[in-house]
């Protein structure tokens, strides 16, 4: 059989622990049987991560930023546990904050659905995506202890030191204070990131937050997400057949249940936190969610939503047997390579994407997974597959 070609390589971006395992399974079984395939390999484990003194990390996100697509496999994120763990130098930062800086993206979440899993809310048919703003707001607020009586005020002092003044609240007693920002240029390119992927996949956008109570705070991400799509993208959505609109975000919530699915919803940082869990527990599994990091200049990183699955490395490594879902990391490669094979022209091989794809759903829909689904699954008696097995069923379809 020929092997479909490829022109430009992906960055590929390998991890930790038990996905490390099945992305390696995944490349041998589902990818390089069928394609010719070229990559530009960083090792994000976190062993090399230790001995490039995180180098290897910002190498990565460079070469995702000239090449345009990236695949990344999970990452551990080191926390003191870990440092023990693997003998760190440093307690190093997050990968994919790092690489989330290096292309001031906007990561867009969506879960995968199959026929044999209903998601808890009965309206739901196609996926709903959420695309969360990852910068600012409380995750870089400063926060005070208020001890007793006084006053607290919001004080701007500009480059030439003239200042700008605004009572918060007089204190009679004891309580708490936040101060929190955010930038218009993080906030462009949240807007352009979200406008150029409801395009990219065909999808209406919603944006919501809490305009009516914050005049200027969320107002002016409003604001701008309008003037961006007023000046730049009001013609080329007409003309996909898809729409842009705005909405309080409590109305946004009491819509997305009543909805049909198949939009992005465009949420603040906390909103986009918080409704992501909901949105993924919803639809039935974390391990059953995409991810992906757009930037706003069109690069492009995918991965799965969930981690390295720690408890089942160790299981593995004590030589016992694993039952680890794969689909949202073949998902990742899939989109990757699909991505590839548009900007690249070359529809074999994003024929190839979507035939990896089908053949994960109808493997599943035929009742064939892993244990995670089997325990959500409306097919009665599903055949439980170990983590191998699962891929090995997945490549059987393929061939
Ligand atoms: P996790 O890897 O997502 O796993 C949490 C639990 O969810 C697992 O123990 C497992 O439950 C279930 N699960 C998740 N993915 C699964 C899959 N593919 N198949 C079957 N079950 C799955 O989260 P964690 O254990 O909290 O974090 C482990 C490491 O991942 C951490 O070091 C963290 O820093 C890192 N992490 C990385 C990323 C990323 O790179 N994008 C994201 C999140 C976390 P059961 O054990 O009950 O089967
Ligand atoms: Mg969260």
């Amino acid at each position: 059989m020929n092997k479909i070609t490829m022109t430009t390589p992906l960055v590929e971006m390998d991890g930790d622990e038990m996905t490390r395992i099945l992305w390696k399974w995944i490349k041998e079984e589902l990818i390089e049987p069928f394609v010719d395939l070229k990559t530009v390999y960083f090792d994000l484990g976190l062993k090399h991560r230790n001995e490039t003194d995180d180098a290897v990390t910002k190498e990565a996100a460079i070469a995702n930023q000239k090449y345009g697509v990236a695949v990344k496999c999970a990452t551990i994120t080191p926390n003191a546990a870990r440092v023990k763990e693997y003998d760190l130098k440093e307690m190093w930062k997050s990968p994919n904050g790092t690489i989330r800086a290096i292309l001031d993206g906007t990561v867009f979440r969506a879960p995968i659905i199959v026929s044999n899993i209903l998601p808890n809310v009965r309206t739901w048919e196609k996926p709903i995506t959420i695309a969360r703003h990852a910068y600012g707001d409380v995750y870089k607020a400063s926060e005070m202890i208020i001890p007793g009586p006084g006053k607290a005020e919001l004080v701007f002092t500009d480059a030439s030191g003239k200042e700008q003044r605004t009572l918060i609240h007089d204190f009679d007693g004891p309580g708490v204070l936040q101060g929190m920002h955010n930038l218009n240029k993080s906030i462009e390119s949240f807007a352009h990131s979200c406008f150029s992927y409801a395009l990219d996949t065909k999808q209406d956008l919603w944006f919501s937050s809490k305009d009516t109570i914050s005049k200027k705070y969320d107002h002016t991400f409003k604001d701008i997400f309008q003037e961006i799509f007023d000046r730049e993208y009001a013609d080329t959505f007409e003309k996909a057949g898809i729409t842009y609109f705005y909405t309080l975000i409590d109305d946004a919530v009491a819509r997305v249940m009543k909805s049909k699915g198949g939009f992005i919803w465009a949420c603040k940082n906390y909103d986009g936190d918080v409704m992501s869990d909901m949105i993924s527990s919803a639809f039935g599994s974390l391990a059953m969610m995409t991810s992906v990091l757009v930037s706003p200049d069109g690069k492009y990183e995918y991965e799965a939503a969930h981690g390295t699955v720690q408890r089942h490395y160790y299981r593995y490594l004590e030589g016992e047997e694993t039952s680890t879902n794969s689909v949202a990391t073949i998902f990742a490669w899939s989109g990757a390579l699909r991505k590839r094979g548009e900007l690249d022209g070359l529809p074999e091989l994003t024929a190839f994407a979507d035939r990896l794809e089908q053949a994960v759903l109808s493997v599943i829909e035929d009742g064939i997974m892993t244990k995670d689904l089997a325990m959500i699954t409306t097919t009665p008696d599903p055949q439980v597959k170990n983590s191998l097995a699962f891929i090995r069923a997945v490549r059987e379809r393929l061939s």
